[in-house]
């Protein structure tokens, strides 16, 4: 049969394609990035309830590259962190949850470990840029910027929350709705010294808000001496993320043009916050990258999947915003009910349509609340006054402190 086109070399497309391979199912995926290594640093991310549909798709090899990428060998060892947020004005903990089991990954990293093994199927350097359904209802093609064709049993979008698959099949609304909260990021190296009163709030990630403005400030580790190999040198450094975003509630909330102004915007903003949080603000050196992540979401609309010939997946399916953590362990469960789909397929036991009409109305009830609650969670994540038990950023994790 002709291959599954998988559009999308990001973790969801590369995690489907060697979910494909253990099954003996043929694939090959097109990326528009003309290397693995084309992508800046970009940022980490918590793997929690997806890893054990991640333990059943991956081989063992697959899954101890993985496990090696974590940002912190010794937490990854012996995790004795929470779930924390704080009053960003006290420092005192509003939340404190023990996690569940959970694998705190650099993005990037975890992506060049889902390469190994199927090198040879991911074509790099392709955008794709439109559709065909030929009159057999058995193929779909994809087209590329270069005009090139290719033919296969059925197409798979996973090219994220800017999807052009999801372009195609929803013309009429595909854009993701913005939140009105503005978010900005940096990434900083930290001396031992300077990162310690972090890391005793929590050695991975912690989020807080600030009880009179709302703003929010979220601290997340990257590398550790030991990933980085500053380890028992003189220059021993950690590398740390540190956000933060705010309501738009007038023109001044409005995200700066220039990268010195969105420091200056975070630097004055951190200046009600706990002393050690406000330096950690203030000593961000001047000329860092300061990025925007646009804040807006999509909530897994309908749409026509031309008798089984193309659907979409992870964020491409469900655009969300992070404020609980789970939009790429949703979409590690869409390829592992992808792959299911897949194989009904593939060994005749289900016709394509009804087997991707099953798939994507699981991920519909499923992700379209997801896509709510997160919603929910960043407001909530501004608003003080509203945070309590019940709020959406906890829904589902069992409180243990204040
Ligand atoms: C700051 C931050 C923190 C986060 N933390 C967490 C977390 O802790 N836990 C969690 O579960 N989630 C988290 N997320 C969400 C998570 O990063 C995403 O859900 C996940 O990366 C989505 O993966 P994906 O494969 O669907 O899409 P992507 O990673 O966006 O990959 C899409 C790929 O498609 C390619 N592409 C795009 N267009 C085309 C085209 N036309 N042709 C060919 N290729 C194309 C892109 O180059 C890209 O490589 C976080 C997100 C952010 C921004």
């Amino acid at each position: 049969m002709d291959p599954v086109l998988i559009v999308g070399a990001g973790i969801v497309g590369l995690t489907l394609g060697q979910a494909l391979k253990q099954n003996n199912i043929p694939f090959e995926i097109y990326e528009r990035d003309s290397t693995p290594e084309a992508r800046g640093q970009g940022w980490a991310i918590t793997l929690h309830w997806a890893l054990e549909y991640l333990f059943k798709m991956l081989s063992e090899e697959t899954l101890s590259r993985i496990q090696d990428v974590q940002v912190d060998p010794d937490v990854a060892s012996n995790d004795n962190g929470n779930f924390l947020f704080i009053n960003l004005e006290t420092g005192e903990p509003r939340f404190k949850i023990p996690p569940n089991l959970r694998w705190r990954v650099n993005r990037e990293k975890m992506r060049r470990a889902l390469l190994h093994g199927i090198e040879e199927h991911v074509h790099w350097g392709r955008r794709v840029v439109g559709l065909n359904f030929p009159e057999d209802e058995n193929q779909v093609q994809l087209v590329f910027d270069d005009q090139e064709i290719v033919t296969g049993r059925l197409a798979v979008g996973v090219e994220g929350s800017r999807s052009m698959v999801r372009q195609v099949l929803r013309p009429d609304a595909f854009d993701n709705t913005p939140i009105g909260i503005n978010f900005t990021g940096v990434a900083v190296d930290l001396t031992p010294e300077e990162i310690q009163p972090l890391r005793d709030m929590d050695p991975l990630l912690f989020q807080g808000c600030h009880p009179t403005t709302g703003d929010f400030f979220w601290f997340s580790m990257l590398e550790t001496p030991l990933i980085n190999g500053t380890a028992n040198t003189t220059a021993e450094r950690y590398r740390a993320q540190i956000c933060m975003s705010w309501p738009e509630k007038s023109p001044e909330d409005q995200v700066a043009t220039t990268n010195d102004g969105r420091l200056a915007n975070m630097k004055r903003r951190a200046q009600g916050f706990v002393p050690f949080l406000r330096q950690a603000v203030d000593r961000i050196p001047s000329g860092t990258p300061v990025t925007e992540i646009k804040l807006a979401d999509w909530e897994c609309l309908d749409w026509n999947n031309h008798s089984g010939r193309v659907t979409l997946a992870g964020d491409a399916a469900h655009a969300m915003t992070m404020y609980r953590g789970e939009a790429a362990n949703h979409g590690l469960l869409d390829a592992y009910r992808l792959m299911e789909a897949i194989n009904h397929i593939y060994s005749g036991s289900l016709t394509a349509s009804i087997a991707l009409d099953t798939y994507e109305e699981e991920m519909r009830v499923r992700t379209r609340r997801a896509v709510q609650l997160s919603r929910q969670a960043c407001r909530d994540a501004h608003d003080w006054g509203r945070l309590d038990e019940t709020s959406a950023i906890l829904t589902k994790r069992a409180i243990v402190a204040n």
